[in-house]
């Protein structure tokens, strides 16, 4: 019934997880969700309020247009000056997308010709290699290592393979690993991809989760990357807005131009009244940043010490809200999942999940509170 492409897909590992949440609650066992990356934090009081006084406006009411309201656009051009130092025209540099990941999904389908290669890191957030096999293009698999600080290492890709790639994903701060790079790292990135004529397509939704005086640079913020792709970004992380489905790409004209051409044709954009809030978080005050960060912050250390005291080696991630932490060798990292889940009803992403490289590792997140995170870390003790 269902065409090949939908079949090519890998199997969904994190369906298998909420079904055996859903088994463990059943069973009566407190449950503790330490695997979803969606801030348990609400939304800041004057976006709420912009969103429901823009919905009262008939004109909002109707289609809105195809790039985003040049208001909204113009907000993200201001505030990527602002926290990125980034030069945009709001005119033509920016457009609005109905989440990041809509823009994600869709750029495979604007740079892919059927068999065209993919450059895709391993781990990563399943919609790069998802998408690229939903444009019939084909995924290839960059590692990320410990060893080279989880970011790929470019002169180990096949040169056979640089040549034919067409586009290539990259997500720092990263998720799943949280791991972190400097200005430097993309004018490498740069380098190859002017080399190799790939389009770089650059993912930077935790650009604002930093800890510990790190700041995330933007891909664009390097000199040609302009030349070289484009930046997701987007207001689910930074302003507590993952229900919202707003974001934005920006960056290179012409491969946006792209994207706004499969958006034209499957999409008819983000209501208005979505966009006026976005206007409202970008432009408003930005202590909710702060509050964020520091939430998150306070919630890292006490999981960090938990997990140390558990006999467990973790890294202190710079940004995201995420712990990457090793297993124990005699575990594969589903089945430490399970086991953990059976015997504590602490919930964690298995690393295989995000590719063959995450294997070995699981993922802890930090959205729920303090209180919860020392609760897992008590249980951790025990059953460790
Ligand atoms: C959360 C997340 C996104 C999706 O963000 P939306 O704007 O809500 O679609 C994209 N990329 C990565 C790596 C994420 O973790």
């Amino acid at each position: 019934m269902y065409a090949k492409r939908i079949s090519s897909l890998p199997p969904y590992l994190f369906a298998e997880i909420d079904e055996r949440k859903r088994e463990a609650r059943k069973k009566g066992i407190d449950v503790i969700d330490l695997s979803i990356g969606d801030p348990d934090l609400p939304t800041p009081p004057h976006v709420v309020e912009a969103v429901c006084n823009a919905a009262k406006d008939p004109s909002n009411h109707r289609y809105p247009s195809y790039d985003g309201m040049l208001t909204f656009r113009k907000a993200v051009a201001a505030w990527y000056k602002r926290k990125k130092h980034v030069s945009l025209d709001a005119e033509d540099e920016v457009l609005t997308l109905i989440g990041s990941k809509e823009g994600i999904a869709h750029s495979a389908f604007a740079f892919l010709n059927h068999g065209d290669v993919a450059l895709i890191p391993d781990p990563a957030y399943p919609v790069y290699g998802n998408a690229t096999i939903l444009a019939n293009g084909i995924p290839h698999l960059v590692p990320l290592t410990e060893e080279n600080e989880f970011k790929p290492n470019l002169e180990s890709i096949d040169k056979e393979v640089t040549r034919k790639a067409k586009i290539m994903f990259l997500n720092y701060p990263n998720n799943p690993t949280a791991a972190t790079v400097e200005k430097s790292f993309f004018k490498e990135i740069v380098d190859f991809a002017r080399e190799h004529d790939i389009i770089i397509l650059h993912d930077n939704p935790y650009s604002e989760l930093t800890f510990d005086g790190y700041e995330a640079p933007s891909f664009m913020a390097v000199d040609g990357a302009k030349e070289a792709g484009i930046e997701f970004n987007s207001l689910s992380k930074t302003y507590n807005m993952t229900g919202w489905r707003i974001g934005f790409a920006v960056g290179n004209p012409e491969i946006l131009k792209g994207l706004r051409l499969v958006k034209t044709n499957v999409d008819s954009g983000a209501f208005q009244a979505v966009q006026i809030a976005g206007i409202a978080a970008l432009t408003g005050p930005q202590g909710g940043i702060k509050t964020n960060v520091e939430t998150y912050r306070e919630r890292r250390d006490i999981l960090i010490d938990g997990l140390r005291s558990a006999g467990m080696e973790v890294r202190k991630p710079r940004a995201t809200f995420y712990l990457w932490v090793e297993v124990p060798s005699t575990f594969s990292s589903i089945r430490f999942s399970m086991f953990l889940l059976e015997r504590t009803g602490v919930v964690v992403t298995p690393g295989v999940g995000f590719g063959e490289n995450g294997e070995g590792f699981v993922r802890f997140s930090l959205c729920v509170n303090a209180e919860r995170i020392k609760e897992a870390c008590e249980r951790l003790k025990l059953f460790m």
